[in-house]
């Protein structure tokens, strides 16, 4: 009997499929009975990126009889690094419709729902319900509580997993006698407080151990199979090449799988606090590249630009005139500054100078945040400037 039991029925092979899926026929924890469930299941893969591309290709190669994504991304060519769903050829073009192109020629057998917009409280419950489990591959704290308190209304399992910099997690939430996402994570992170992959890198590989590792716990709950990462959270160290996995327990007092406070879906951007509806963002004055720029040929001297990067990135391309205070050395560095002076401040993209410009500006500084860091720079004054 299967450790769990997902409800899934089983469906017919063809000769055709019989096949494709020579190799799992001969496996006895899978077998023709697997097979047939794993020709049944529904499975909704949130986000086609780095977890969700790994996701889809060996979910669709298994032979997952429907595939739903949730997607509204278009394919950018930053993406390529480790969203293997997507090619070249595909830049510029809907994640929805690449991951559909290359999941029917990789498995014809395979049917592929899309759903081209943002998961949000309103259309969460309609979407997830038609499905037997779902596969997180969200890159936000929104998301990740939206999906899994979906996940715990609709007594849905969910795969979850997640990615940064060289360090991944993974587990199954939301099973019968498991805990979920908010018994491991009561509370969202302050927001701000995490870098996105965007703002501090991901290696490109990690997604496809973390995508593969969610993959695989889909495979087994349909199948029935093994010991599932249910109450177990694995943390993968690519860099250490070490995989641990520490014991997660069911909290009684969780609020949504265990009081089940919780009845409905709530406004997670609020709850997570996302950055650009906060006051204290509102408040931080902001200037654009082009109107620095033409500060700084009209001599520049008249306020200080700071660059909160890291030095590899300022190696790579960095603003005339800037000084270099990488981020964490923001507060130790602030006694330095002269407070009667402006302070312009830029990154990447404008995110963490945001963070320092709260932090100089809750100090009495007058600051101002470079809109779109360096890659506006780029885009608006100077294209000799290297994006990354
Ligand atoms: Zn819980």
């Amino acid at each position: 009997m299967a450790p769990t039991d997902t409800g899934i029925r089983e469906a017919q092979l063809s000769r055709d499929e019989m096949l494709r899926y020579s190799r799992h026929l001969v496996l006895p924890e899978v077998a023709l009975d697997g097979q047939r469930r794993i020709k049944a299941a529904r499975v909704l893969l949130v986000g086609a990126g780095g977890l969700g591309s790994p996701a889809a290709l060996y979910l669709a190669a298994a032979g997952v009889g429907t595939l739903g994504i949730v997607d509204f991304d278009v394919v950018d060519v930053t993406n390529l690094h480790r969203q293997v769903l997507h090619g070249t050829s595909a830049v510029g073009m809907p994640k929805l419709d690449s991951a559909r192109e290359r999941i029917t020629d990789l498995n014809p057998h395979v049917h592929v729902e899309t759903y081209e917009e943002r998961l949000t409280s309103e259309n969460a419950l309609d979407i997830l319900r038609d499905y037997d489990m779902v596969v997180d591959g969200t890159d936000n704290f929104a998301t990740r509580y939206l999906v899994n308190d979906a996940c715990v209304l609709l007594g849905k399992p969910n795969v979850y997993g997640s990615i940064f910099r060289f360090d991944g997690q993974a587990s199954v939430f939301c099973m019968p006698d498991g805990p979920c996402y908010r018994c491991l994570f009561p509370e969202p992170p302050p927001p701000g407080s995490i870098p996105s992959c965007a703002e501090g890198g991901v290696l490109g590989v990690l997604p496809g151990l973390v995508g593969t590792i969610q993959a695989t716990e889909a495979l087994k709950l349909i199948v029935g199979a093994g010991d599932p990462l249910v109450g177990r959270l694995l943390l993968v160290d690519a860099l250490g090449m070490r995989f641990h996995t520490v014991r997660v327990d069911r909290d009684p007092a969780c609020p949504a799988c265990g009081t089940h406070e919780i009845t409905e879906l709530i406004d997670y951007d609020a709850y997570c606090g996302a950055p650009a509806a906060t006051d204290a963002d509102r408040a931080i004055a902001e200037i654009t590249p082009r109107e620095l720029a033409e500060r700084l040929r009209n001599g520049g001297g008249s306020f200080d630009l700071i660059d909160v990067r890291e030095p590899y990135e300022w190696n790579i391309a960095r603003l005339p005139g800037a000084r270099l205070i990488p981020l964490g050395s923001v507060p130790a560095v602030m006694a330095s500054l002269d407070p009667s002076r402006e302070v312009i401040l830029y990154c990447r993209s404008g995110v963490r100078s945001a963070d320092a410009a709260r932090q100089l500006q809750g100090a009495g500084f007058h600051v101002s945040n470079l809109a779109g860091g360096i890659l506006r720079w780029s885009d608006d004054v100077d294209p000799t400037t290297p994006k990354y």
